[in-house]
């Protein structure tokens, strides 16, 4: 039997691209020098894309694959994929929800903790050679106890609700509608929940629905006391207003794993030392990277024997 042609954009875990030659003949875009020529001969020949919540797929690749059955994504999020063109196509499209739920979780609660804690300045000031002759930093601020509010009470948001139980903290949460499985309390209105809270952590889909949903009135609702987590999306924050709350004073603390323009991150918010940044690692360990690597070859390989993929995303679940 012949192999379906898989079109791979964006990178590849070594385990992943031995899947991949396994079961598939692998065009990936990173040894193709000419797309055009490469698109002109091969592009009705492509069945399968595998891309990530970053890259996506273009409008260029989805006009060039006539015969695209299915796109399975490297991630739960998918915001980088224009869905609707798609599935007015037929095409499945899968993520790999659940996976990645218990390191997102643990990097969002070690971010809270690490900016409660002031743990760079601390680490800096004990290497600095200056603990003996100017003694101690100020103290810290502790998490027991202090009310969380948590933005997107999905499959993420609920493991770090219960991450945050461990640290009695009070947890309260706004989606756009409220759960019926949940006895934390729900805000229809995100700046009153802002103003409640000691610190807010994002953790909802990227795209139009949540674009810029922390504005500067709940940027300000959080206050200068306050401590703004984000592993959602850099989307979901209007990162100007972001940095000028954290410049005036506005805003306490920001700890951010995402933002708008990834990979770059603007002079001025890196200057801040009222931040903790790490590069969109939320997920980025050994064991969740091999289990999402794992989980998205699998929805390849089920889609190919059976014609529905294991896990579709929403828009997609009435063709499997
Ligand atoms: P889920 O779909 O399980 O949860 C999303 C939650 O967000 C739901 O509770 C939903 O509730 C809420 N939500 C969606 N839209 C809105 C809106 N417009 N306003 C308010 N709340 C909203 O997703 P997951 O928990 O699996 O993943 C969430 C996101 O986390 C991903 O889409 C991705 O963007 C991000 N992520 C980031 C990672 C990183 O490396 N930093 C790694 C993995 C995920 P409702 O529908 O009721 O509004």
């Amino acid at each position: 039997m012949t192999k379906p042609h898989l079109f791979l954009i964006g990178g590849a875990t070594k385990r992943m691209i031995q899947a991949f030659n396994q079961h598939f003949t692998l065009h990936s875009r990173r040894d193709i020098d000419d797309i055009d020529g490469f698109l002109a001969e091969m592009g009705d020949k492509i069945t399968a894309v595998a891309t990530n919540g970053h890259s996506g797929i273009s409008a260029k690749y989805m006009n060039a694959f006539p015969n695209l059955q299915v796109i399975s994504c490297y991630g739960v999020g998918y915001d980088a994929i224009d869905c609707a063109p798609a599935v007015a196509r037929g095409i499945q499209i899968s993520h790999t929800p659940d996976v990645l739920n218990i390191d997102v979780a643990n990097h969002a609660l070690l971010l809270l903790l690490a900016a409660s804690r002031n743990l760079i300045a601390e680490d800096t000031h004990a290497r600095s050679g200056q603990w003996a002759s100017a003694g101690n930093l100020g103290l810290s601020t502790s998490i027991t106890g202090k009310t969380v509010g948590i933005i997107g009470l999905g499959r993420i948001g609920l493991e770090i609700a219960r991450k945050l139980a461990a640290f009695d903290c009070d947890v309260v949460y706004h989606n756009r509608r409220k759960r019926g499985d949940v006895v934390y309390k729900y805000y229809d209105d995100l700046t009153q929940m802002a103003r409640d809270c000691w610190a807010v952590i994002a953790i909802t889909p990227g795209g139009q629905a949540t674009q810029h949903l922390v504005d500067a009135d709940v940027i300000n609702a959080i206050g200068p006391q306050g401590i703004f987590v984000n592993v959602a999306r850099g989307s979901v924050v209007d990162q100007p207003a972001l940095i000028a709350a954290l410049t005036d004073g506005r805003l306490g603390f920001a700890a951010l794993d995402v933002f708008a323009a990834e990979p770059e991150i603007p002079d001025a918010l890196s200057a801040l030392p009222n931040t903790i940044l790490t590069s969109h690692i939320a997920s980025a360990t050994h064991e969740t990277r091999t289990a999402m690597g794992d989980l998205m070859v699998e929805n390849l390989l089920e889609f190919f024997a059976t014609g529905s993929v294991k896990t579709p995303v929403p828009e997609c679940a009435h063709l499997c």
